[in-house]
C-alpha cells in the first residue's frame, strides 16, 4: 500500500498522527508520514516515532517500489502493526534542507537563463548544498556572479506556488524539468513548483513558502570534475 506523503500538500507539518501499517525488523511503515525520505537530491528527515510513552528515534527514511517509505528505527522493540504513533520531524534540519533545496531551484534557474548551463545533478545535505552543471566555464567570478543573482531573487521575497496539473498540461511548460534527462513520474498529476518568473519545475520535495526565507545563500566551493562538469558547493545563512 502507497503511503500518504503529507509533506506534499504542507511541507511546513512538523508533528502528525499514524497507524503502523507493518514493522521488519527496524523499519516501520506507516499509513501516512511527513518524514520525507532521501529523494529528488533531498536528504531524508531526521526525528521521532512516540508511542504512549516509548520513543523510538528515526535514524533514516528510505522511499521502497510502489511510493512506500520505510522508517528505519534504532529499534522497532514493541511495535506492531494497528500501533498509533506521533510522528515528530526534526525541524532544525528538515527546514534547512527546505531552504537550501528552494536556493537550488533558484540556482538551476539562472545558470540556465543567463549561462545556458543544464544542471545534471546534485544533493541537499542540511549543511550544504551540492550541484553539477553542464558548463565548460571554470572561473570563480561567474559563479560569484550567478550567486549574486541567486539572492538578488531572495531578496524579492518571492511567494513559492505548489500546485497539481495533469500530467499532459504540465508536459507543455517549457523548462519543467531542468534536471538534464529526467524522467517524470507516470502519474496522472503532477506537484508542480513555481517561483513566479525565475523557475518552474515538477518536483515531490518540500519547499518553503517565500524566498526570503532562504537568507543567504554563500558559494563555498567551485570544483572542476571534466570539461562540462562543474560542481559547485553552497549553503544558506544564518
Ligand atoms: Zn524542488
Amino acid at each position: 500500500m502507497k503511503t500518504e506523503l503529507l509533506y506534499l500538500n504542507n511541507s511546513y507539518l512538523k508533528e502528525f498522527e499514524a497507524v503502523v501499517v507493518d514493522v521488519v525488523g527496524n523499519y516501520v511503515t506507516l499509513d501516512r508520514t511527513a518524514f520525507h525520505p532521501t529523494a529528488g537530491g533531498v536528504d531524508k528527515d531526521l526525528g521521532l516515532l512516540v508511542r504512549e510513552d516509548v520513543v523510538y528515534e528515526v535514524i533514516d527514511v528510505v522511499m521502497e517500489a510502489g511510493d512506500v517509505v520505510k522508517h528505519v528505527v534504532r529499534s522497532a522493540s514493541g511495535l506492531s502493526p494497528g500501533a498509533v504513533v506521533r510522528g515528530v520531524i526534526d525541524w532544525n534540519r528538515r527546514y534547512r534542507l527546505m531552504r537550501l533545496h528552494t536556493a537550488s531551484h533558484i540556482l538551476s534557474a539562472i545558470m540556465y537563463r543567463d549561462f545556458n548551463a543544464l544542471i545534471t545533478g546534485g544533493h541537499i545535505y542540511p549543511e550544504y548544498a551540492r550541484d553539477d552543471f553542464d558548463f565548460e566555464r571554470f572561473e570563480r567570478e561567474v559563479f560569484e556572479e550567478a550567486f549574486q543573482k541567486v539572492n538578488d531573487v531572495v531578496k524579492q521575497g518571492l511567494e513559492v506556488k505548489i500546485y497539481w496539473l495533469p500530467r499532459d498540461e504540465a508536459l507543455r511548460i517549457p523548462g519543467i524539468t531542468k534536471l538534464a534527462q529526467k524522467a517524470l513520474p507516470q502519474v496522472p498529476h503532477l506537484r508542480i513548483v513555481e517561483i513566479p518568473g525565475i523557475d518552474i519545475q515538477a518536483d515531490g520535495g518540500p519547499h518553503i513558502r517565500n524566498t526570503s526565507e532562504i537568507g543567504f545563500v554563500r558559494l563555498m566551493k567551485v570544483e572542476n570534475r571534466g570539461k562540462k562538469r562543474k560542481r559547485v558547493y553552497y549553503t544558506i545563512e544564518p
